[in-house]
């Protein structure tokens, strides 16, 4: 039932809503459309934490949205939603625009895929579907705000605000729920976390991020989850792997692994993070979680690569030493115990190049901090992934795998003019 609240009870600053995302919805609002912030930003607003970023709900179709806007486009094939762009460049910001879509339980969403014409499909121009394990494929079902609040995951995270009549539109308690720090998922969270076992992992995120402000999960929420988690099998490599970054790069990294612990579940959501659980309390990968928290709370930028090259150090140093005690020189053993690391941890993702290839310069460059004479520094400082290895080489210096005195050169080296540089590599012999 919706229920639409006033800001005398929600108290959310309307100042704080981003000025692109305001002017979406205007525009659409102008053109007759309904439009709201939803999710994610609505629940930071009432929290009082800055959103990340501002999604827009609305219920124009993707085609109505691109034509009232000069640069918008419509992307994705499985969950079509536009992206309206404003700025150039590094500056550039994207409000993602969706179109109110329907919930259909298991059945109706058989009776859609299976006969087109239903009426719903009508609605859509597009199939819904769901797998055998009721696992939902398509969710291109445009339908009224009522129901694009249903199919939603927590009752937190499905609300709608609009800063120009400063109304919250709210279908499920999710108000309650954020005054009561409640995480509590829309519906019966078995049959939610089978449709997309995703949520499993979304259970444990919020619960992550929200647990320094004192959310707990709701019982009945958190009850199955442990049993669903044999779920996450049938889930495509490359969307657990995204999902395993978010618990480890938004901010919350020891807390989600904090829950993942408290929860049960340190183990088997995805083989990669098993291994970042597992090595939690080691010298060199907590410093990197702790670091990777804290970048982020500063606002700045933090690199997978970087992450994952620490979790994974242990095991190229131990391949790189054995390769070495059998006798092969010291550049093609780190090479070969990095390509067995990548062959056995990280699989079926191989498919990221960029991460990958940054991961491997990060522990190539490693040696090369060990020479310091003659023009060999001066190339490594000018590498494009210099700072990376150099932070890198600080936290094995922290975990007295290389001298801190070490350390200490590479870091005046970097931040010194030409002769200062020279001078240090000279004192260096
Ligand atoms: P964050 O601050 O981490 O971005 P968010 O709540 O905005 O959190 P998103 O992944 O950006 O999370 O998703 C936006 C919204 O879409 C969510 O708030 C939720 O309403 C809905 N949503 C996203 N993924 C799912 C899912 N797997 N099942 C149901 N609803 C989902
Ligand atoms: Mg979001």
């Amino acid at each position: 039932k919706r229920v639409d609240v006033g800001v005398e009870s929600h108290g959310i600053n309307p100042a704080l809503v981003d000025e692109r995302a305001i002017s979406v919805l205007r525009t659409l609002q102008q053109a007759g459309f309904e439009a709201y912030i939803v999710g994610g930003a609505v629940r930071d607003l009432l929290l009082g934490l800055q959103p990340k970023d501002f999604d827009v709900a609305t219920n124009a179709t993707p085609e109505q949205v691109k034509g009232l806007f000069r640069r918008a486009f419509i992307i994705g094939r499985r969950f079509r939603i536009v992206h309206v762009v404003y700025g150039r460049g590094r500056e550039h910001e994207v409000i993602e625009v969706s179109t109110f879509r329907a919930y259909l339980d298991n059945a109706a969403a058989e009776q859609v895929a299976g006969n087109e014409k239903t009426s719903k499909s009508e609605l859509a121009g597009l199939k819904h579907a769901v797998d055998s394990t009721g696992r939902v494929l398509r969710d291109n079902v445009w339908g009224p705000q009522e129901e694009d609040a249903v199919r939603r995951d927590f009752t937190v995270n499905a609300m709608y605000y609009d800063p120009q009549t400063q109304i919250v539109v709210d279908y499920h308690g999710g108000l309650k729920d954020a005054k009561n720090l409640t995480l509590r998922m829309i519906g019966d969270p078995a049959t939610r976390y089978r449709e997309d076992p995703v949520r499993i992992i979304r259970a444990v995120r919020f619960a992550a991020k929200l647990s320094g402000l004192g959310f707990k999960l709701d019982t009945k929420t958190a009850a199955p989850l442990v049993k669903s988690q044999a779920l996450l099998a049938d889930v495509p490599q490359s969307r657990l792997f995204d999902e395993m970054l978010k618990l480890l790069q938004t901010g919350h990294a020891l807390a989600s692994i904090a829950t993942l612990k408290s929860l049960g579940m340190a183990r088997g959501i995805y083989p990669l993070l098993d291994v970042v659980v597992e090595r939690a309390e080691q010298d060199f990968v907590s410093s990197a979680l702790k670091d990777t928290d804290r970048r982020v709370a500063e606002g700045k930028p933090v690199a997978a690569s970087f992450l994952l090259a620490c979790v994974l150090w242990a095991d190229v140093r131990d391949g790189w030493a054995r390769r070495i005690q059998e006798r092969q020189h010291s550049h093609p053993a780190l090479q070969d115990a990095i390509d067995e690391v990548f062959n056995a941890r990280i699989g079926d993702v191989s498919g990221r190049g960029k991460l990958a290839g940054d991961m491997r310069e990060i522990w190539m460059m490693q040696p090369r901090f060990e020479k310091r004479v003659g023009s060999a520094p001066f190339g490594l400082v000018e590498q494009a992934r210099f700072r990376a290895a150099f932070d890198f080489m600080r936290l094995r210096a922290e975990a007295a795998e290389v001298e801190e005195q070490l350390a200490d050169w590479w870091q005046e080296f970097s931040v010194g003019d030409d002769n200062l540089r020279q001078d240090l590599v000279d004192q260096a012999r």
